[in-house]
């Protein structure tokens, strides 16, 4: 729910891809609820397996406390109704833990790097 907001279209393979920009372009029209665990993101991407990402040993897992992670820092609980847009408002209070704690160590920073946004709030930190 945090990464999401600095996609321009990378992914795994074309199908993962197709799905998330179908989903990036819904979700700014219509109200979004908020999952946790294998989302309508995670339904198109190779990695998922009976309900789990297998992308790497600890993938889940890790999946999961990232989920927890961002859910405490935008206060938000799974079921929640939220715009989509106005999230985004809110993710500069938040980043730099964000940033400090996933980014600065994640394989996708570089295409995140990409995104004007991201840039702006890195240079807040
Ligand atoms: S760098 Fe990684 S953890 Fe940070 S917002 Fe981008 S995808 Fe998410």
């Amino acid at each position: 729910m945090i990464c999401l907001h600095f996609f321009h279209g990378e992914g795994y393979d074309k199908t993962f891809i197709k799905n998330l920009k179908k989903i990036m372009d819904l979700s700014k029209k219509e109200i979004v609820t908020i999952a946790s665990g294998a989302d309508d993101v995670c339904k198109k991407c190779i990695y998922l397996k009976k309900g789990r990402c297998e992308s790497s040993d600890n993938a889940d897992k890790a999946i999961q406390k990232m989920d927890i992670k961002a859910l405490a820092l935008m206060g938000l609980s799974e079921g929640d109704k939220v715009k989509w847009l106005e999230m985004k408002d809110d993710l500069s209070s938040i980043f730099p833990d964000w940033y400090f704690q996933y980014c600065t160590e994640c394989e996708w920073k570089k295409t995140c790097e990409r995104d004007d946004y991201f840039k702006q709030l890195i240079q807040q930190l």
